[in-house]
C-alpha cells in the first residue's frame, strides 16, 4: 500500500452536491481538509468544505489550482468530463480511477464493459435510427426500454416500449433528442437491489450487505437493508461487484444496481463511480458508512469492517417531503439528514432519514 494520506492533508471534491457535502464531513472526521470545485457558490458540501473553488468542472485554471491545493482528488459525480479527471491526473493521483468515469457515462460501454468482465446485463442493442428500434424489439419479444446512452440520470432520457401496444415507431429516435441511445430488455424483475463496495489502495475489498431499492418516477425512495433476498442471490451480486472493481483497478467506494429478475437472473443495471444514494443507511446503520468507507480507500487507509449493528429503512426527502421534518424528528430511533438546500422544488432530493429497526 502506498503511504497513507497525513492528517490535515487536504482531499479535492469534484462536485458540490449532498454526496460532497457527506464526503467532507467524513473527511472531517479522519482529519483531513477539503476543497470543492463547484460553479454554484454556497453549494450543500462547500458549506462544510475547507474551501471552494467556484468555477466550471473543465476551467484548466481551476483544475491546476485544484491539483495545487489537493494531495489527492476525488468526485462525487459521475459525469465530470472525463478530460478534466485525466489533467487532474498529470500532477496528483484521482481516485477512482478516471477510466471508470470513462466507462460508466456511456450506457453502451457499461454494459459492454460488464458483460467482457463476465458480469450479466439485461440483453441491449445500440440504437443509431428507429429501424434498429424496430429490430430490437422483434428480438426482445416486442418490449425494451430506450434510453439515452448518455447524462441520462434518475430515470431521465428513458422511454419504455411496451409489446402490445398501438405504435408507430417513426419519429422515435428524433422524439429522444436525435442522440445515440442503447435499448435493452425489458426486465421483469422481483425487485431492484444495490451493492456498495470499496477496494482499497492496497487491493483489499469489502461490500456492505445489499439494500433492495424502490424507485417512482426515475427517482430513489427508499432503501431497505437486509434487502430480503437469498443469500445466492447477495453472493452473486457482491462476487460481480468485486469483479468490476478489480477489472476497473479501482481505488473508492462503488455503488453497483441490480434487477433480480422473476427468472432468477441477477443483472447488473448500471454502476455509479461514487457513493451513493442507496448506501446512505450505512451512516446509521453501520459503524464505517460509505462515506468514510471512500475516504479510507482514497486516503491509502485500511477498509473499515462493513458489517451493520442494526437493520434499517432509508427513505428519500424529496421537495416537499421536508414537511414531515418535524414528526421524523419526533421518532426515536431514527437518524435525520439534510442537504442544507435553501430551495425545496418538486422533484429535488433535499435529504433523507434512516429508520433503524432491530439490532442485528
Ligand atoms: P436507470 O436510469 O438505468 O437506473 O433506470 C431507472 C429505473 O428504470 C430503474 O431503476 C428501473 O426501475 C427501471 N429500468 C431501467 N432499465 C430497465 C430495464 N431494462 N427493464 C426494466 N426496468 C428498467
Amino acid at each position: 500500500m502506498s503511504k497513507p494520506l497525513a492528517p490535515g492533508a487536504a482531499i479535492g471534491i469534484i462536485g458540490g452536491g449532498q454526496l460532497g457535502r457527506m464526503l467532507a464531513m467524513a473527511a472531517a472526521r479522519l482529519g483531513y481538509r477539503t476543497v470543492v470545485l463547484e460553479p454554484q457558490a454556497d453549494c450543500p458540501a462547500a458549506q462544510l468544505a475547507n474551501h471552494q473553488i467556484v468555477s466550471a468542472y473543465d476551467d484548466p485554471a481551476a483544475l491546476d489550482a485544484l491539483a495545487r491545493q489537493a494531495s489527492v482528488v476525488t468526485y462525487e459525480f459521475e459525469n465530470v468530463p472525463v478530460e478534466a479527471a485525466n489533467r487532474l491526473a498529470l500532477s496528483v493521483p484521482v481516485f477512482p480511477p478516471p477510466r471508470a468515469l470513462e466507462v460508466s457515462q456511456d450506457r453502451l460501454a457499461e454494459k459492454t464493459f460488464l458483460n467482457a468482465n463476465g458480469i450479466s446485463t439485461a440483453a441491449f442493442r445500440a440504437v443509431d435510427n428507429d429501424g434498429d428500434i424496430a429490430a430490437a424489439l422483434d428480438a426482445f419479444d416486442g418490449s425494451g426500454v430506450l434510453k439515452t446512452r448518455r447524462l441520462g440520470y434518475d430515470g431521465k432520457g428513458q422511454r419504455v416500449l411496451r409489446s402490445g401496444e398501438v405504435r408507430s415507431l417513426e419519429g422515435t429516435f428524433v422524439a429522444m433528442g436525435n442522440v445515440p441511445l442503447i435499448i435493452e430488455e425489458l426486465v421483469s424483475f422481483e425487485c431492484e437491489i444495490s451493492m456498495i463496495a470499496a477496494r482499497g489502495s492496497d487491493g483489499s475489498v469489502a461490500a456492505f450487505d445489499p439494500a433492495r431499492n424502490v424507485h417512482r418516477e426515475g427517482i430513489l425512495r427508499s432503501s431497505t437493508v437486509p434487502a430480503g433476498v437469498p443469500e445466492e442471490i447477495a453472493g452473486e451480486a457482491r462476487r460481480a461487484s468485486f469483479r468490476l472493481l478489480e477489472a476497473l483497478d479501482y481505488v473508492g467506494v462503488i455503488g453497483v444496481e441490480f434487477f433480480v429478475a422473476a427468472d432468477g437472473r441477477v443483472l447488473a443495471n448500471e454502476f455509479a463511480p461514487r457513493v451513493h444514494n442507496s448506501g446512505h443507511w450505512t451512516e446509521a446503520a453501520c459503524v464505517v458508512s460509505q462515506f468514510e468507507q471512500h475516504i479510507r480507500a482514497i486516503a491509502g487507509l485500511p477498509l473499515g469492517e462493513p458489517g451493520r449493528h442494526s437493520d434499517c429503512v432509508m427513505e428519500n426527502l424529496i421537495g416537499d417531503d421536508m414537511d414531515r421534518v418535524p414528526a421524523l424528528l419526533a421518532e426515536p430511533n431514527l437518524l435525520l439528514h439534510l442537504y442544507g438546500k435553501a430551495e425545496t422544488r418538486p422533484g429535488r432530493k433535499m435529504g433523507h432519514f434512516t429508520r433503524l429497526s432491530s439490532g442485528v
